[in-house]
């Protein structure tokens, strides 16, 4: 019936140019791509829709009313992040859809709680696809993504003990699984040591990649490193993948990309910053600056295949008690702007990390091919300002020029100038600026 027409400068899979794309509105499928009749906003670029593979939602379906300690749990947790404030969030961002993370105190490693879970999904108006957990004796039962989680925390959806793991991981043969790698025996090593990122050191990370490599090789997994973070990591699934029949994939964070610590503190790009420890706690921790600056590297020259936020929307008063993680939703678009402005990427470099790949991972489980500007596929775009740089709060003695939509209102890139705007959000034809608010 309706249609829609974008004219903008566009990342199109032969480069960058000048166009005019037409979305049915019914289908949400680009219909047509031809050359832009009249002159464009040089300033604004049109990507394939941002989606981010790595998102801590927080909401989960409510427990049964006589299991107390879940319900206050519940409630703590459903009164902060929800789905539809991290829907918007995402939308503000710039992202076209999101794919959220099963570390729930009820894991939906089960058909009955992730039908559950993905009910309550729909209150996002950015589409979702849920995670799967695998726990001690979960069944996997559809083409789903699934989660694993190895740290010495005891709860159900956690792994402490490799053999345990490897037994699980049996009746996953061929499935997707995607895994925070840290091992939990050097982990346990250097429980308490007053310096956050002094506990979960380098080693923990290589020695989990290392073993998950190989535990991917012996089962037959469809293999993704989360939030790898050390040089080591990634050459270690470069070496995997040189011979490999099946790739593994990796991503890499915004905070790992942009912070680093030594002795004397935190740094922003490699400048010394005074922002408060806490608030960059994350797992795992940020690391040397070297390391930092072979992640922009590695994702920008194509070892690292995938940006992700793991957007964690932990409240301030939860970062002071120690809580790992950070809000990125809302800057994801603002950050993309960032690599191709401070670290040479190009804009087809951010189209593949942050909208190929992804959706590629994600394809499965989505209805129509996105991640690409091309007849027949989704009409879900990100369009950036690149003349317009994005301040959360007072910068610079600039005022704030974004609301933030993440429930937990901070960001870690407050004080921090990004150099690019979301000027527009297109999901499936139909537009969304959220740069006035809503
Ligand atoms: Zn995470």
């Amino acid at each position: 019936m309706g249609k829609s027409t974008f004219s903008y400068k566009a990342v199109l899979p032969e480069g960058v140019s000048p166009v005019q794309i037409v979305v049915d509105s019914d289908s949400g499928l680009i219909e047509s791509v031809i050359p832009a009749s009249t002159p464009v906003d040089e300033s604004l670029l049109l990507f394939p829709g941002f989606f981010d593979i790595h998102v801590h939602a927080r909401e989960f379906p409510k427990p049964p009313l006589n299991d107390a300690e879940t319900l206050k749990k519940w409630d703590t947790v459903c009164s902060k992040e929800v789905f539809s404030s991290a829907g918007r969030a995402a939308i503000n961002g710039g992202a076209i859809g999101f794919a959220a993370m099963p570390n729930d105190p009820i894991p939906p490693d089960n058909i009955d709680a992730y039908q559950k879970k993905a009910l309550l999904s729909s209150q996002s108006e950015c589409p979702t696809i849920i995670f799967a957990s695998i726990t001690e004796r979960s069944e996997p039962w559809d083409e789903l993504p699934y989660k694993v989680y190895l740290d010495i925390a005891q709860n159900r959806s956690t792994f402490s003990d490799w053999g345990v793991l490897e037994d699980s991981l049996r009746r996953y043969k061929g499935r997707r699984v995607f895994f925070h790698a840290e091992d939990p025996g050097i982990l346990r090593e250097y429980v308490g040591l007053p310096d956050y990122w002094k506990r979960r050191p380098p080693e923990a990370e290589i020695m989990a990649v290392d073993k998950i490599l190989n535990l991917t090789a012996k089962i037959g997994l469809v293999s993704h490193i989360c939030h790898v973070s050390t040089a080591r990591t990634v050459q270690l699934i470069n070496e995997f993948n040189a011979t490999a029949s099946t790739k593994v994939s990796c991503e890499v964070t915004p905070h790992h990309l942009f912070f680093s610590v030594d002795e004397k503190g935190y740094m922003a790009e490699g400048q010394r910053v005074y922002i408060k420890d806490y608030l960059l706690n994350s797992n795992p921790p940020i690391r040397s600056e070297d390391d930092r600056q072979f992640m922009v590297e590695a994702l920008r020259t194509g070892t690292i295949h995938v940006l992700a936020s793991d957007h964690a929307p932990h409240l301030l008063e939860e970062k002071i008690q120690g809580a790992a993680g950070m809000p990125h939703l809302d800057t994801l678009g603002p950050f993309a702007g960032w690599l191709i402005k401070n670290c040479k990427f190009s804009p087809a470099r951010i189209a593949q990390v942050v909208s190929e790949a992804p959706t590629q991972i994600m394809a499965p489980n989505l209805p129509i091919r996105q991640g690409i500007i091309k007849e027949g596929c989704s009409g879900s775009f990100t369009v950036l300002d690149m003349s317009k740089e994005t301040n959360i709060g007072t910068t610079n003695g600039k005022p704030g020029n974004r609301k933030l939509f993440t429930r937990c209102g901070w960001s870690p890139f407050e004080k921090i100038s990004l150099p690019a705007y979301v000027r527009l959000t297109v999901i499936n034809g139909a537009s969304f600026d959220y740069s006035k608010g809503i």
